[in-house]
């Protein structure tokens, strides 16, 4: 458990990773912020969770690729002890390259990519005056090694890797870490509609077999905001059941 006050924010906390990140952190003794954009009643379930197990949370609305939203909402955070940030919102717009809409490319990489700059450019500042802080990327698998259909969301989580070993490379020396956790493929919303063939093709090349949980993510994202991991930046962890190494 942590001992003084630290605040962990997680964008995109009202469900799926972000939900079981918010959840971990709480039970690792970090006050909690989560954001969400559309589902305010996911985001209050997560909350009353939070504090029916003894924890403390609030929820803020807050569209990450809403750039002066964002820096408004950091101003609110410029005295507090922000230890930890989770860029964890995301969303797909999947279509082949050559039939993609510029808008599709575009909304990807603004709430992806654009987003988490925004979020880890105003966090880093509140944190490097602080002399310590943990920013926690959620790339994917797919940005390691593509995936067809996806050229939008591939190039925002990319992106996102070399932004993570770009900022670990800045903040190091005001002991701040930054890393990525990349994970396979996950149980949640964002891969619920996928075909049931599709699925049980994915499983199959997945050396454990199954896809993996929010939860598993999540245990990664602890270890990262913990003071165990003060001297991991600039890593990508991959969280995906050995599917790429
Ligand atoms: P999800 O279940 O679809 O949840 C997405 C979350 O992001 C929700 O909390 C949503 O808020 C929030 N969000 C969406 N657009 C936003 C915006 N513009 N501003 C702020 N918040 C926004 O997704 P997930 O599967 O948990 O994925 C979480 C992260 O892990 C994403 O970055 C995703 O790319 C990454 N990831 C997922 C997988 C997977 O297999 N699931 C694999 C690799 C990486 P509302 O609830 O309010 O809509």
């Amino acid at each position: 458990m942590e001992t003084t006050r630290r605040i962990a924010l997680v964008t995109g906390g009202s469900r799926g990773i972000g939900k079981a990140c918010a959840e971990a952190l709480a039970r690792d003794g970090f006050e909690i912020i989560l954001t969400y954009v559309s589902k305010p009643e996911g985001a209050a379930e997560v909350v009353a969770g939070i504090e029916a197990a003894g924890g403390k949370a609030r929820a803020v609305k807050l569209d990450v690729g809403d750039r002066p939203a964002v820096a408004e909402f950091f101003k609110t955070l410029k005295d507090e002890p922000l230890h930890v940030l989770v860029n964890n919102a995301g969303i797909t717009k999947d279509g082949l390259l050559i039939r993609m809409k510029d808008e599709d490319f575009d909304h990807v990489l603004d709430v992806n990519l654009k987003g988490a700059f925004t979020c880890l450019r105003e966090a880093a500042k509140i944190m490097a005056k602080r002399r310590g802080g943990r920013i926690i990327n959620i790339s994917s698998i797919v940005g390691q090694m593509g995936n067809p259909g996806q050229a939008n969301y591939v190039a925002a989580k990319a992106g996102l890797i070399g932004m993570t070993k770009t900022a670990a490379r800045e903040l190091g020396s005001r002991a701040v870490t930054v890393n990525a956790v990349a994970p396979g493929f996950i149980e949640t919303d964002m891969t619920r509609d996928l075909p049931a063939d599709i699925k049980e093709a994915m499983a199959k090349s997945i050396p454990l077999g199954r896809f993996g949980s929010s939860v598993d993510v999540a245990a990664a994202v602890s270890f990262l905001a913990s003071d165990a991991a003060a001297y991991v930046t600039g890593q990508v962890l991959a969280v995906n059941g050995g599917m790429y190494m």
